[in-house]
């Protein structure tokens, strides 16, 4: 196993995430099994209890973890499932090291940082990296940090271990071009190199992100000061989409020249082709589509943010490389949309997305507006919270129920969205984050709209070769047949089965659902066969979207925008 640790200079939010992701594919393209892992310093044991708005999206993986959504970039560039073992966080790290001192596993010994804690991340790197020959390793935080120091030592420590040739070290770092200097200035990234020379690490590449390419002037100053050969300064300028980024990377030969640095010989000649192609196709569309994504928006300080989507965001740039349209994404505040007047608004846009979310905040503005897209015949993309609020607004508008998700009135007439006490149980037994059903399951489809998507896009044959792949059974529950995709899941309330028939019967179609082992059955899906593109899930297919493998849900939303 060759590692390369990446780790980030000067600015958080430096790009990476999107570096790492991009080390790994071009690895990847020149014949290696290929892993990322991703080290979040912070104390949480997982992201499942941060806020979107300060730490961004959360991820969840294929078997249920809650994630930094740096994993996702992971997947969307290798087009392969990373599990949630290669999240590392300081809480997992120091409850494992306390819980094993309190079974008496030390047999007495002190417990100490070291060697224990820099031990327990090894451990975990090498056991995430099992079985792959290139592990890209992104330690988040910013070099200087006081929580990073753990993880450097312990980078130090395995490259001692497993020896200088095996283990590479980049420092993505910013150049700041000072609006009244204008001039590239590289003073902070030559203290970045001394920070991390200071924790026993040798920088062996540095990417330099910045405005623009940065100059063979800058490089050699770079180089010079710390001690690099300059051809290992790189560029790594603003990009318009991410996928340009390994593209940029290649322009400087960076796959060449880590494997020169690790002694590894390329397994085949990397094809850039079809991710040239999908590229340009984000960039440079014939046509472009005006989507809105109604969701909430949070006051932070000064800052009004709308809650993070970052999967949604680019599952649409996905399925519009494919479908041969641009995006331009509008947010759409629902809190606006209370007032039935303000819908209006939506009509100068080619399809509606309500995105999943929680809590009472800004709902009756995104019913409204699912409304507006029933009713206008406009396409309506609904993720989780966007099945459960149309199915809510169905059952008012159409089935004149007085109906709500017990989410945000428990004591509602018509419980339409609700928590199964069948569900609640098993999933508080299996201790999987409490009561919230996470990741992957199998949902088998009726014939359908949706149906002919997961068919058309190729994804149904994967997911069905996939199938025995899964390790945890009820995963797969009582699910059989030739027509079983997967997606993931994040959330608590289901469709309530009792109403099932009453919605059908005035129009609105259940095509796909998961049975689990115990026999409850899970609406995973509905259409309305009648109108233009109106389509929802109780998962969320924006954590399978990949630029190569675009998520058919999506696919099919955007195709029927272009038509509008
Ligand atoms: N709040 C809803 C639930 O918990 C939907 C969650 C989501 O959209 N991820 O079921």
């Amino acid at each position: 196993m060759k590692l390369i640790v990446v780790t980030g200079g000067v600015i958080s939010g430096v790009g990476k995430g999107i570096a790492t992701a991009s080390i790994a594919k071009i690895l990847k393209e020149y014949g290696f099994s290929v892993t990322c892992i991703k080290i979040d310093p912070y104390i949480n044991y997982d992201a499942g209890t941060l806020r979107p708005t300060e730490h961004g999206e959360v991820w969840v993986t294929e078997d249920g973890g809650e994630i930094d959504q740096d994993l996702g970039n992971y997947e969307r560039f290798l087009n392969q499932d990373i599990p949630k073992k290669n999240n590392i966080t300081t809480g997992q790290i120091y409850k494992t090291i306390i819980d094993r001192e309190r079974n008496g596993e030390y047999l007495g010994e002190t417990v100490q940082f070291i060697p224990h804690v820099p031990d327990e991340i090894k451990k975990r790197i090498l056991d995430a990296g099992k079985g792959f020959e290139f592990v890209v390793l992104e330690i988040g935080g910013t070099v200087g940090d006081y929580e990073n120091i753990p993880f450097l030592f312990a980078a130090k420590s395995l490259q001692i271990e497993m020896g200088r040739e095996n283990v590479a070290n980049v420092l993505v770092s910013y150049v700041p071009v000072p609006p009244n200097i204008g001039e590239m200035k590289s003073k902070p990234t030559q203290h970045s190199i001394r920070l991390l020379n200071e924790n026993g690490i040798d920088v062996d590449f540095v990417l330099c992100r910045a405005i623009a390419p940065i100059d063979d002037v800058r490089k050699r100053k770079i180089g010079l000061y710390a001690n690099i050969v300059s051809e290992n300064i790189i560029s790594a300028p603003d990009v318009k989409s991410i996928y340009e980024v390994p593209l940029n990377f290649e322009k400087e030969k960076l796959g060449e020249k880590l494997m020169k640095r690790l002694g590894a010989k390329k397994r085949k000649e990397p094809d850039w082709t079809a991710w040239q192609k999908l590229t340009d196709r984000i960039l440079n569309p014939k046509k472009r589509i005006d989507v809105a994504i109604v969701g909430k928006y949070v006051d932070i300080g000064n800052y009004e943010l709308a809650d993070s989507y970052i999967s949604v965001n680019q599952s649409l740039d996905h399925a519009g490389a494919y479908a041969g349209a641009g995006i331009n994404i509008h947010w759409v505040d629902s809190k606006k949309l209370e007032n039935v007047a303000n819908t209006a608004v939506l009509r100068n846009y080619s399809g509606i997305i309500v995105p999943g979310g929680f809590g009472s905040s800004g709902i009756e503005g995104k019913i409204n507006a699912i409304r507006f897209a029933r009713e206008n015949n406009i396409p309506y993309l609904g993720l989780c919270y966007g099945l459960q609020l149309a199915v809510v607004e169905f059952a008012r508008n159409v089935c004149g129920m007085k109906a709500h998700t017990t989410e945000v009135d428990p004591e509602t007439e018509d419980p339409v969205i609700a928590v199964l006490e069948s569900q609640k149980k098993i999933l508080q037994e299996r201790h999987y984050g409490g009561t919230m059903r996470l990741g992957s399951y199998a949902a088998a489809l009726k014939p359908s709209m949706i149906l002919e998507l997961y068919r058309k896009t190729g994804r149904l044959g994967r997911d069905m070769k996939k199938l025995s792949l899964i390790k945890d059974d009820f995963r797969i529950g009582n699910v059989k047949g030739d027509t079983v995709v997967l997606e993931r899941h994040r959330h608590r309330y289901e469709v309530n089965p009792s109403y099932i028939a009453k919605l059908e019967a005035k129009g609105l179609s259940f095509p796909g659902f998961h049975e689990t082992k115990e026999g409850t059955k899970l609406m995973e899906f509905i259409e309305i066969p009648k109108h233009k593109f109106f389509a929802a899930t109780q998962a969320h297919p924006e954590f399978k979207s990949r630029l190569e493998d675009p998520s058919p849900l999506f696919c099919g939303f955007v195709e029927a925008c272009m038509k509008k």
